[in-house]
C-alpha cells in the first residue's frame, strides 16, 4: 500500500499531462532522427560534391526543422499549460 501512496504522489496532474508527454515523445524522435542524419552526414564526407552527399544535407537539413518545431511546440505548451 505505501508503495502504491508514493507512486501516486509522484504523478500529480501537472506532471503527467499526457498532452506534454506526446510532445516530448515526437521531439525526442525528431531531434534522435536528426542527429542520426548528421552522422550519415558526417560518415559520407567521401562522397563530398556528389549529388548522394547533398541528399544527406538535405536530409538532415530537413530533420534540424522538424526537431526545432517539435521543440517550440513543446516550449508553447509548456507556456501555455503551465505543466
Ligand atoms: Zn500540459
Amino acid at each position: 500500500m505505501l508503495r502504491f501512496a508514493s507512486m501516486q504522489a509522484a504523478y500529480s496532474p501537472v506532471r503527467h499531462c499526457l498532452e506534454r508527454a506526446g510532445l516530448t515523445d515526437e521531439w525526442s524522435t525528431a531531434a534522435k532522427a536528426y542527429a542520426e542524419a548528421v552522422h550519415r552526414v558526417n560518415e559520407g564526407l567521401g562522397l563530398l560534391g556528389t549529388p548522394k552527399y547533398q541528399e544527406l544535407k538535405d536530409a538532415a537539413k530537413a530533420l534540424r526543422l522538424a526537431a526545432n518545431d517539435a521543440a517550440n511546440r513543446l516550449d508553447r505548451h509548456k507556456v501555455k499549460h503551465g505543466c
